[in-house]
């Protein structure tokens, strides 16, 4: 879409979006919403009072997308379809659940496909930086990854190795069939309305959890996975957004895979004294070293986007985490008083 919105004459198109029950999906349909899109269909497997968000006008369907039936069901009279369903978590859960990852394949073959049985225009695949090649992201000070560095591929075990596949699945899909495929490799998301307890969550949103509990316990402690010198760039949901909406409208990027990620880079110990200085605490570390801690370093090289979008990510994250910790501190004072959260929700 432009930089004045969409078209009006297209805001009856039907969009569709899957992943809807959780956060980034969730957020997107938040978003199409505001913008005035009057058809949008978000389907995710969960039950829909399981979902992250409800938008109201908004057509839900509770289906599983690794099925094909379900798929055609889904992508019915679609004009573009936004696919970030996918089985994932932050590293414990990416690290421990291998077999759950790949089978996000599943998703992607029959999504793709009924998308282009459809007649949709366009198709967006949220990829991600796990999809880079390992061995390039030892140091905490490895230099920031470009678009190139997926190949020679040795990607993140089980999750990586599916979104490589599944960019691949978008890319034949442009060649060989002429669907408009749209592929961003997002680095790590993070906002209100994500996940923030239960096993799935990521490192900005376990962080604020556990300082936020340490405060409320009159804990002087928190634990941190591994040594701490672990480093990475956090995009705020916002700017996610955003992203994908300007990616998926230009044609300069079909079938070809786009950093979508902030380029600040911090190490785990910086983040937890980010998140200290939120909460006006100072707690002891405790690290944990046999706990699951992904690669050494990893950051987003934002040459391409800003060359080709002249955008990038740019919510400082001192300012994405406080509106971040005071949701999640919201989460925990409801979860206190017995109310229903995000986490219930899982
Ligand atoms: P999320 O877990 O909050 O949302 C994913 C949703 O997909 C969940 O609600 C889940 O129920 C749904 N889902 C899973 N399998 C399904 C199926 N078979 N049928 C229908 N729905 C199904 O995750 P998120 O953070 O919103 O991530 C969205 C997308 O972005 C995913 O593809 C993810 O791999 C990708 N991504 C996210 C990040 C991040 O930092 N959050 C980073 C890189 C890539």
């Amino acid at each position: 879409m432009s930089e004045a919105g969409p078209d009006q004459s297209r805001k009856d198109d039907c969009l569709v979006i899957t992943g809807a029950g959780g956060f980034i999906g969730g957020s997107l349909v938040r978003y199409f919403h505001d913008e005035g899109f009057t058809r949008i269909r978000a389907v995710d497997k969960k039950p829909l009072a399981e979902w992250f968000q409800r938008v109201p006008e908004v057509e839900c369907l509770s289906l599983d997308v690794s099925q094909p039936e379900n798929c055609r069901r889904a992508c019915e009279g679609a004009v573009e379809v936004y696919n970030l369903a996918a089985d994932m978590g932050g590293m414990g859960f990416i690290e421990r659940f291998r077999i759950e990852c790949l089978r996000s394949i599943l998703i992607t073959a029959h999504m793709v496909e009924a998308a282009y049985r459809a007649g949709a225009e366009r198709y967006f695949f949220s990829s991600s930086a796990c999809a880079y090649n390992t061995g390039l992201q030892n140091d905490p000070n490895a230099r920031a990854l470009k678009e190139s560095d997926a190949y020679p591929a040795m990607a993140e075990r089980g999750y990586g190795w599916e979104k490589l596949l599944s960019e691949m699945f978008c890319q034949e899909y442009w060649a060989e069939r002429g669907l408009k495929t749209f592929i961003a490799r997002f680095h790590n998301c993070y906002g209100p309305h994500g996940t923030w307890d239960g096993g799935r969550e990521k490192a900005p949103a376990a962080i604020c959890r556990k300082v936020i509990e340490a405060k409320d316990r009159g804990t002087d402690a928190i634990d941190i996975w591994g040594d701490g010198s672990q480093a990475r760039s956090y995009m705020y949901i916002d700017d996610c957004i955003q992203g994908i909406d300007k990616i998926a409208h230009c044609d300069e990027l079909i079938a070809t895979p786009i950093n979508l990620g902030s380029s600040e880079l911090v190490s785990v110990n910086e983040l937890v004294s980010l998140v200290e200085e939120i909460a006006g605490v100072k707690l002891k570390r405790s690290y944990k070293l046999d706990a699951p801690k992904g690669v050494g370093g990893r950051n987003s090289d934002n040459t391409m986007i800003r060359r080709i979008l002249k955008w990038a990510p740019s919510t400082p994250l001192r300012e994405g985490l406080a509106k971040t910790y005071a949701w999640i501190e919201q989460q925990c004072q409801a979860r206190k008083a017995g109310k229903r959260t995000v986490r219930d929700a899982m």
